[in-house]
């Protein structure tokens, strides 16, 4: 038996947020990043909201990027002082992530970090708040989907918590948020959000529930990812509800090994953090060409729902073709070597980094099984720009 979940409800449009003058309750704890949502004025609007709607709010304020453990367990603890029945959260996906973690430990304050990093293993949620999660930037859509992902930095291992428990209840998607976010982010999280797609509809994991939700995202990505890279704000809010559409295709049909190597790489090498989104779009044509011995028709049917033509193998290579080009519109580098990671360090790390990924939760629906040397192979493409010929 399969299982399709997804939030109770969504809201969409400019000026979703006012949803929160309705909901009912009396206490909320309102999940908050590093301050930009306060700055643009969401805060103020979000705590209006609840005052109209009775309801007593209290703040957890500057959940870092990639929230760490220590950061869960201080929020639980004071959602079980305050003892808040809704916990709602705004911002990008670290924040909402971090939320949907201290949910857990809220409500079930004996549960260990240890226990829940086993997939789909999570106690019964909702014994005492749901969840609402009202996204800022438009890629992770972390708030339609089953995953949040901590970092345990005294491991220094990234987490992904999954666990349909944790799909929120209500999801406000709300493109004026979307507005705030620089050029650099909407690349990175629009190519984040084509990548999501993608590999939800190659998954082994792939269902007829899923597919529809894949090839719509991926239709809205490449129609207006440019445009809201250049500030085209109408651009902007359908690259928010596309990054949502893939959500809701991944939270069911799962990832692949183009996340697998973002997760292991993007920590990995010391002259800089790669981004995670920026990372998937180096990988993923690479990842496509590998996966193609086994998903060649699955790929096809993407090319084709884009307008390109041709036998199989021509829409393959014209879907890479076309990733390539978005990247260079979105001053994405094509390889790891351009993004400035060091050869000599690459070389020593790559076999390490390849078994990391082969053991990611993504590599597990991944459409073609890889092994480790095959990995480290991959991972070299990806360096130098080289074919993937194996
Ligand atoms: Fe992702």
């Amino acid at each position: 038996m399969m299982r399709f979940t997804l939030p109770r409800d969504m809201y969409y449009g400019k000026g979703a947020l006012e949803e929160l003058k309705h909901i009912e309750g009396k206490k909320a704890v309102l999940v908050l990043g590093g301050g930009s949502m306060k700055k643009f004025g969401f805060v103020d609007k979000v705590l209006a909201y609840l005052k109209e709607a009775g309801i007593e709010t209290t703040l957890i304020e500057n959940v870092e990027p990639d929230p760490s453990v220590e950061t869960v367990m201080k929020g639980a603890k004071v959602m079980r002082e305050f003892e808040p029945d809704w916990i709602i959260s705004m911002g990008g996906g670290s924040p909402i992530d971090a939320a949907k973690a201290m949910w857990v430990f809220y409500e079930y304050p004996d549960t260990t970090f240890e226990e829940i990093i086993q997939p789909f293993s999570f106690p019964t949620l909702r014994q005492k708040a749901k969840f609402i999660a009202i996204p800022s930037t438009s890629g992770t859509a972390t708030e339609v989907t089953a995953f949040s992902v901590i970092t345990d930095y005294s491991k220094g291992v990234k987490y992904p918590l999954a666990d349909f428990n944790i799909t929120p209840d209500i999801a406000i998607v709300d493109p004026e948020l979307a507005e705030t976010m620089p050029a650099k982010l909407v690349a990175h999280t629009g190519m984040d959000a084509l990548t999501h797609a993608i590999e939800a509809y190659v998954s082994t994991l792939n269902s007829p529930f899923t597919d529809p939700l894949a090839i719509k995202a991926i239709q809205m990505v490449f129609r207006y990812l440019p445009d809201s890279y250049s500030g085209d704000m109408a651009a902007r809010e359908q690259m928010h509800y596309a990054q949502c559409l893939a959500g809701q295709a991944f939270s069911n049909a799962l990832l692949g090994i183009t996340h697998s190597m973002a997760h292991k790489t993007g920590a990995a090498f010391s002259n800089g953090h790669i981004p995670h989104g920026c990372a998937n779009a180096i990988y993923l044509p690479y990842v496509i060409k590998f996966n193609a011995a086994n998903a060649m028709n699955r790929y096809a049917d993407i090319a084709r729902s884009v307008g390109i033509t041709g036998s199989d193998e021509e829409c393959v290579k014209g879907l890479c073709d076309k990733i390539d080009a978005y990247n260079v519109k979105l001053s994405i580098p094509k390889t790891l070597k351009e993004f400035g990671v060091l050869e000599k360090e690459f070389k020593e790390k790559v076999e390490t980094i390849a078994e990391l990924a082969v053991g990611d939760a993504c590599t597990g629906s991944n459409p073609r099984p890889i092994t480790p040397a095959e990995m480290e192979k991959l991972l070299t493409c990806t360096y130098y720009g080289t074919e993937v010929d194996f």
